[in-house]
C-alpha cells in the first residue's frame, strides 16, 4: 500500500513537473519573506552568540575549519563516483539537486535562525556533509533508462515507490538521532545538530518534490535524439539501475531502524516531557534550548505540542510501514528466489540475450548470468518482474559493434557496461582476441566464463565443460606466468603419506594422484621406515642445465671455439656476463660437445630456490651476446640444444646430474620388513636384482633403474607446483637393496637420484593450493638463511619419500598382493 502510495505521488510529480517546481519554488520565498516578520525572534548564530564568543572563539575556527574541507572533500567524492557513470544526465541532475537543496536549506535556516546570511556560513557545511545524492541518482537513473517520455514519468514513479519508503524511514531515523544532539546542553552541538536536522529536512522535501519534478521536466525538454532515441537513453544504466538495487538495504537493517527510530522517539518524548514538567522556571542556556522555548524551532514545536498524539501516531505509521511495505518485499523477495532458481526461466532470458531486449530485460539477463546473485539482487530483479510495464514488452535495438566498441574503449564505461553476449559479438568479430579477455575485462573470471562460453559451441557436446571447475579461483596469479587460454582449473585429490622420518625429521608429504593404492602404498613404506628409525639423506650437487646450440664456419674453427671456452680466461668472461643476470644464477661449469662445426655448451648453474629454467635461459643468452663478440663468425642457433637436457629421457642427466643429485638410505629390522612390509629380505633383494637392474637393463633402460619413482615425483611435483614435464628427468632413479645386520635378516636400501629437476619458489609454486602443499613440507618460497636449502629440502624429502614408495610396491610385488590390492583399491 505504502508503495503504491509512493508511486502515485511519483506519478502526479513527474507528470506535473511546472505546477510541482512553481509551488515548490512559491513555497520557498514565501519562508523567506517571511523572514522579516520573525527578526525579532532570532537566535544568534555560532559566532556571534555574546556568551559563547569569548570561550569558544579559537575551537569554533578549529571546528568549522575542519567541516568545510570535510564537507568539499565529500561532496567532491561523491561526484567522483557519479563522473564514473558516464552520463552527463546524471551529473548535471546531481547538481541541480544539491544546489536546489542547498538554497532550500539556505531558506529555512535563514528563516529559523532570522540572521540573512550570517547563520549561513556556518550552516552550509554541515548540509553538505549530509547530503546524499546517491538516492536522487538512483531516481535519476530510473528515468535515464526509460525509452520515452511515458516510460519517464513510469519509472520515475516506480522509482519513487522503490526509493521513497526507504528515505523517508532514513530520513525520520536521521532526524531522530541527530535531533538528541539538540538536547545536549552542549551549546555548539545543539546548534550543529539542529543544522543537521533541517539539512535532512531540506534533502527530503526536495527529494519527493522539486526533484522529480526536475528530472522529468530536463527529459522532457532534451526530447529525442536523431536516431529516434531519447538522447539520454543508455542502456548500460539498465545494468547500473542492477546495482543500485544491490544498494537497497535488507529488512533486517530497515527493522532495526524502525525499532531505533522507536527508541529514539520516546527518548525526545521523555525529554520534552520532563522539560515541562519542570515548568518555565529552568534557565536553559543554549540558543537552540531558547529557541524551543520561544517557539522558535517547529520540529520541536511538533513534538512539544502534544507529545502522546505524536508518538502514538508515529507508532502507527512505523508498524504500517513495517506490515504493508517490508512483509510485501520479504514475500517478493522469496518468490524471486525461486524464481530465480527456474531453470526455464534463466534458459529464457539466456537465449533471450541482452542486446534483444530494452534495458531493463537486459538487467535481469544479466543478474541471472552474474555468478554472484545477491538477495537484494533477487529482490530487484522480483520487482521488476511483478511490475507489469513497458520493461516486459518493447523491444529495443540492438546495439551495433561499433557502439559495443566505443563503450568498452571509453574509459569511462569499459567491459562493465557491456553484457556477456555483446562481449562475446566483440570477441567473434575479432575486436578483442580471446587470448586478451583477461587483460580488457579486468575481471579474470568473467573473461574465463566468456571463453568457455565461447568454446562449448564449439565442442561436440554443449555440456562438456559442465565439471570443470572455474568459479572462486584465483587467477590474478595465474595470468602471464602459469597459463594462458584459461577455462578453468582441474581439482585433483591430494593425499597424505607420513610422517616420513627424514634426518631424524618428520614429513608428511602431500601427493596429487588419481591412482588408487599409491598413497596407501607410500605411507606404509613410511610406517616402515618410521619404525625403522628413519632415512637419511645427502645432497650430491645442485646444478641446473641449459644447453644452446652454436655454429661456426669451420669444424676447426668451431675446436678453437671449444678450447677458448674449456680455458680459465674464457670460462671467466662468460660466467661474468651470465652472473650479471641474476642474484642466485651462478655459472659454476661449462662443458662442450662438438659435432662438425657445432658446438653443444652446456651451462651448469646453481639457481637457488628456484628451479631454474628461466633463470638459466636468461643467463646463457645474456653469456651467448658476450660469446659472439668474442668470436662474431659465431652463429647462436638456439638457446636450447638439446644439451640441456630438459624435459626428454637423456643420459647426459643420468650420468653428469641435473638440477638436485641426491641419495637416500635406510636399513630395516628384518622384524619389521616381515610385520609391516609383509615380505622378506632375502625375496625383496632378490627381485630388486631381478627386476629393477636386471629387468631394466635388459629393457635398455636409461635411469629407470626402480619400481616406480615417476609415481612418487609426479604426485608431489603436482601438488608442490612444480612443472609435470621434468619428472621425465627427476624420475632418474636407481634403488639398490642389500641384505645386512646378523644373518643377513635387515634390508639395507638406498635410492640415488642424479637429476631432481625442482624448486620452491617461481613457476606453480607461486598459487596458493601449491603453496599450501609446500607449508605442508616447511619448504614455500625463500630459505631465509641460505638460498637454495628450501629446494634441496624438498629434493631429499622427494628422494627419501620415493624410498619409501620402493620399499612398499617392491614388498608387494615379491608377496604377490599387487593385483589384489590394486583390484580392492584401484577399481
Ligand atoms: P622464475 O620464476 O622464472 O625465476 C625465479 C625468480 O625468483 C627470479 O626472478 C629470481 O630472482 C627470484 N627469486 C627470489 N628469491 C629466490 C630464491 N631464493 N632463489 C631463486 N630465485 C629467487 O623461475 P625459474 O625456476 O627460473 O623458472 C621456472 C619456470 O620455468 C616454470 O614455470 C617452468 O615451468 C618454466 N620452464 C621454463 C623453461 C624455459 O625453457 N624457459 C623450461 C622449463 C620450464 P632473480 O631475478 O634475481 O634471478
Amino acid at each position: 500500500m505504502l508503495t503504491r502510495l509512493f508511486r502515485l505521488h511519483g506519478l502526479v510529480v513527474a507528470s506535473h513537473p511546472w505546477e510541482v517546481i512553481v509551488g515548490t519554488l512559491a513555497l520557498t520565498v514565501c519562508l523567506m519573506s517571511m523572514n522579516s516578520l520573525t527578526t525579532s525572534n532570532q537566535v544568534c548564530s555560532w559566532n556571534e552568540c555574546p556568551k559563547l564568543q569569548e570561550k569558544t572563539q579559537n575551537s569554533n575556527i578549529i571546528i568549522l575549519s575542519i567541516t568545510r574541507c570535510t564537507a568539499i572533500v565529500y561532496i567532491y567524492f561523491q561526484f567522483k563516483t557519479l563522473r564514473q557513470l558516464g552520463s552527463k544526465y546524471i551529473l548535471g541532475i546531481a547538481g541541480l539537486f544539491t544546489v536546489f537543496s542547498s538554497f532550500v536549506f539556505s531558506t529555512v535556516v535563514i528563516h529559523f535562525f532570522g540572521k540573512e546570511l550570517t547563520g549561513l556560513n556556518e550552516a552550509l557545511p554541515f548540509f553538505l556533509l549530509l547530503i546524499d545524492l546517491s538516492k536522487a541518482c538512483a531516481l535519476a537513473k530510473f528515468a535515464l533508462s526509460s525509452n520515452s517520455q511515458e516510460e519517464v514519468r513510469e519509472n520515475i514513479s516506480k522509482g519513487m515507490g522503490i526509493l521513497g519508503p526507504t528515505f523517508t524511514l532514513d530520513a525520520l531515523v536521521e532526524c531522530l538521532v541527530i535531533g538528541i544532539g539538540t538536547m545536549s546542553g552542549v551549546p555548539q552541538l545543539e546548534i550543529m545538530c539542529c543544522f543537521g536536522c533541517m539539512s535532512v529536512l531540506a534533502n527530503y522535501f526536495v527529494f519527493m518534490t522539486f526533484f522529480p519534478a526536475c528530472v522529468s521536466l530536463v527529459l522532457e525538454l532534451s526530447r529525442e535524439s536523431r536516431e529516434g532515441r531519447p538522447v539520454w537513453q543508455l542502456s548500460h544504466f539498465a545494468r547500473v539501475m542492477a546495482e543500485e538495487e544491490d544498494n537497497k538495504p535488507n529488512p533486517v537493517t530497515q527493522r532495526v531502524k524502525i525499532i531505533m527510530s522507536l527508541g529514539l522517539a520516546l527518548v525526545h518524548a521523555h525529554t520534552r516531557l520532563a522539560s515541562e514538567n519542570q515548568g518555565n522556571n529552568r534557565t536553559v542556556e543554549g540558543p537552540i534550548s531558547d529557541s524551543l522555548h520561544s517557539g522558535g524551532a517547529w520540529p520541536f514545536k511538533l513534538t512539544s505540542m502534544d507529545l502522546e498524539q505524536v508518538i502514538t501516531l508515529s507508532l502507527a505509521l512505523l508498524l504500517a510501514v513495517k506490515y504493508v511495505f517490508f512483509e510485501q518485499t520479504e514475500a517478493e523477495s522469496s518468490l524471486s528466489l525461486k524464481n530465480l532458481s527456474s531453470p526455464p526461466l534463466q534458459r529464457q532470458w539466456k537465449e533471450e540475450g541482452c542486446c534483444k531486449r530494452n534495458g531493463l530485460v537486459q538487467m535481469k539477463w544479466q543478474v541471472i548470468h552474474d555468478n554472484s546473485v545477491t538477495c537484494q539482487t533477487s529482490q530487484a530483479v522480483s520487482h521488476l518482474q511483478s511490475t507489469p510495464g513497458p520493461d516486459q514488452d518493447i523491444e529495443s535495438k540492438p546495439r551495433t559493434l561499433e557502439e559495443c566498441a566505443a563503450i568498452l574503449f571509453d574509459p569511462h564505461r569499459g567491459s562493465k557496461c557491456l553484457s556477456d553476449s555483446e562481449i562475446m559479438n566483440l570477441v567473434t568479430s575479432h575486436k578483442i582476441q580471446n587470448y586478451k579477455l583477461e587483460k580488457v575485462l579486468e575481471n579474470p573470471e568473467r573473461a574465463v566464463a566468456i571463453r568457455r562460453e565461447l568454446l562449448s559451441s564449439k565442442l561436440p557436446s554443449t555440456s562438456a565443460m559442465a565439471h570443470l571447475p572455474y568459479k572462486n579461483y584465483d587467477y590474478t596469479q595465474v595470468m602471464g606466468s602459469s597459463c594462458e587460454n584459461v577455462i578453468g582449473y582441474m581439482p585433483v585429490p591430494v593425499g597424505v603419506a607420513g610422517p616420513l622420518l627424514l634426518d631424524d625429521k618428520e614429513f608428511y608429504v602431500p601427493l596429487a594422484t588419481t591412482e588408487g593404492c599409491l598413497v596407501a602404498s607410500t605411507n606404509r613404506g613410511c610406517r616402515a621406515l618410521l619404525l625403522s628409525g628413519g632415512c637419511r639423506s645427502r645432497i650430491l650437487a645442485d646444478n641446473m642445465t641449459r644447453g644452446p646450440v652454436v655454429r661456426l664456419p669451420s669444424a676447426c674453427r668451431a675446436a678453437e671455439v671449444k678450447l677458448w671456452l674449456e680455458s680459465p680466461e674464457g670460462f671467466s668472461v662468460l660466467q661474468e656476463a651470465f652472473d650479471e643476470t641474476s642474484r642466485f644464477g651462478r655459472l659454476r661449469k661449462l662443458l662442450v660437445g662438438l659435432a662438425g662445426r657445432n658446438l653443444y655448451i652446456r651451462f651448469q648453474s646453481q639457481t637457488g630456490d628456484a628451479m631454474g629454467m628461466n633463470m638459466l635461459s636468461k643467463g646463457t643468452e645474456h653469456a651467448l651476446q658476450r660469446l659472439k663478440l668474442q668470436f662474431p663468425d659465431l652463429e647462436v642457433l638456439s638457446v636450447s640444444g638439446n644439451y640441456c637436457t630438459d624435459k626428454k629421457p637423456a643420459a647426459l642427466n643420468w650420468i653428469l646430474g641435473r638440477g638436485k643429485s641426491v641419495v637416500c638410505e635406510a636399513t630395516v629390522p628384518g622384524k619389521f620388513v616381515r610385520q609391516v612390509l609383509k615380505s622378506s629380505t632375502v625375496a625383496l633383494v632378490e627381485l630388486n636384482i631381478n627386476k629393477n637392474l636386471v629387468g631394466s637393463a635388459m629393457a635398455g633402460s636409461i635411469g629407470g633403474f626402480n619400481a616406480h619413482a615417476a609415481n612418487i615425483v609426479t604426485a608431489i611435483y603436482i601438488a608442490c607446483g612444480q612443472d609435470p614435464a621434468q619428472t621425465v628427468g627427476s624420475s632418474n632413479c636407481i634403488t639398490q637393496m642389500e641384505p645386512t645386520g646378523p644373518g643377513g635378516e635387515d634390508l639395507y636400501i638406498t635410492c640415488t637420484m642424479p637429476s631432481i629437476e625442482l624448486g620452491t619458489v617461481g613457476g606453480g609454486t607461486n598459487l596458493m593450493p601449491q603453496k599450501a602443499c609446500l607449508e605442508m613440507l616447511g619448504v614455500q618460497g625463500t630459505s631465509p638463511n641460505h638460498p637454495g636449502e628450501n629446494g634441496r629440502q624438498l629434493a631429499r624429502v622427494v628422494c627419501a619419500t620415493v624410498l619409501a614408495g620402493e620399499l612398499s610396491l617392491m614388498a608387494a610385488l615379491a608377496a604377490g598382493h599387487l593385483v589384489k590390492s590394486h583390484m580392492t583399491h584401484n577399481r
